[in-house]
């Protein structure tokens, strides 16, 4: 738990078979100060300063074993780094998998979360992409704006997984980490058959 990957060379010898050299490419998206950096850190172990976790700007490099099988993820936090459009559809193009992150204390990071997809679904129409949709900040209860039930009908109705986190309290990041792994091995599983 919360290790890191930077001895990655010897977990790519493991197992073998299809798993090797697999790496998936997960992107956050979601408005400003939403808490994806937050997350990213906590994903890649170093929330606290001076942990050697393999990061390279703003990239979150690690194994994580879901099922009993190992993942590799590069997680991107680069949706925010500059203001080119030209980034903005890099990001569009190069994920695997995404998650959009919206604040449960501010509705319109949750209004902006629904754009996302649906300019995500526009870049990517034929695609089946897994997507998570993410209420951070859920330790925030006083000052919550959206429910757990609008986050959930909002991910019904634009068919992706929901869940929410805290970044601060580490709570359910793990989940929705090994949520992702898990929702791109099946659309890879039903891809190949
Ligand atoms: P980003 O702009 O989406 O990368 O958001 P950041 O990760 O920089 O977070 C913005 C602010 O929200 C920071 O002050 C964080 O400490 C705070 N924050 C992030 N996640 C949480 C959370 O789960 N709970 C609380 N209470 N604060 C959070
Ligand atoms: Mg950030």
């Amino acid at each position: 738990r919360g290790s890191c990957a930077s001895d990655s060379s010897d977990s790519v010898i493991s197992t073998g078979s299809e798993t090797e050299s697999q790496v998936y490419k997960v992107v956050l998206l979601g408005e400003h100060g939403v808490g994806k950096s937050s997350l990213a850190r906590v994903f890649g172990g170093i929330e606290d300063a001076g942990h050697d976790c393999d990061e390279t700007g703003n990239t979150y490099d690690r194994s994580i074993v879901v099922d009993e099988e190992e993942a590799s993820i590069v997680l991107y936090d680069i949706w925010e780094q500059d203001n080119s459009q030209w980034l903005k559809e890099q990001c569009m193009r190069m994920g695997d998998a995404y998650i959009i992150v919206y604040s449960v204390t501010d509705k319109s990071s949750f209004e902006k979360a629904s754009e996302l997809r649906i300019q995500l679904r526009r870049a990517r129409q034929s695609e089946n992409i897994p997507i998570i949709l993410v209420g951070n900040k859920s330790d925030l209860v006083r000052s919550r704006e959206v429910s757990v039930d609008e986050g959930s009908a909002c991910a019904v109705v634009f068919d992706c997984k929901f869940i929410e986190t805290s970044a601060s309290l580490h709570h359910n990041v793990q989940d929705l980490f090994e949520g992702i792994v898990r929702q791109i091995r099946l659309r890879k599983d039903s891809k190949e058959e």
